[in-house]
Parts: structure tokens; sequence; C-alpha cells
């Protein structure tokens, strides 16, 4: 038995083709599935982030792997962020070490 994709109604009756019970389940469905892509895009890195990371991988080829991935999970807005945390913890290590 075929059911609603956005509730739990079965489409007896509908067409063969239909996905959901009702417009308003359609419109439901469909803002459901342009929010999921826009969660996809943020979990890509940016031309920008991209740099970033191979910046940082030049100077902390283990560390960059892993903030990678922070981006990847956290979304792309935090790359910046995540970047410059990194970056500046390195350069106070190495002041410290300078001592
Ligand atoms: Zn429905």
């Amino acid at each position: 038995m075929r059911i609603c994709g956005s509730c739990e109604n079965t489409l007896e009756g509908k067409r063969s083709d239909a996905k959901f019970c009702s417009p308003a389940c359609k419109q439901r469905g469909r803002r459901k599935r342009v929010a999921a892509a826009a969660a996809d895009r943020q979990r890509t890195l940016t031309p920008e982030g991209r740099r970033l990371v191979d910046n940082l991988a030049a100077v902390l080829p283990a560390t960059a792997g892993r903030v990678e991935n922070f981006i990847l999970q956290n979304g792309a807005d935090c790359t910046k962020a995540a970047v410059g945390l990194v970056l500046s913890a390195y350069s106070e290590a190495r002041q410290l070490a300078a001592f």
C-alpha cells in the first residue's frame, strides 16, 4: 500500500504516480526538499573554504583534515571561524615553544 510522502495517509484512489495525498502535503514535501537541498549545499566546502583548508594543510597537515570534517558537519558558515581558531592556537603554541 502506498502512503503519502508527508503524512501517514494512504494514496488509495489517487493517481498511480501520486506521491502526496493533498495539495497541502505536496507543498510541505516540496518545502522539505528545498530545505534539505539547502542543507546539503551547506555541507560542502565553498571555494574560499577549500583555499583556507588547503592553506592550513600546508602548515598543519594532520589538523587540516579534522578541520575540514568539522566544517562539513557544522556548515560552511563556520569555515573562517574554524580555520582562524586553529591558526591562532597554532601561532600561540609556537610562541610558547619559543620560550
Ligand atoms: Zn498527506
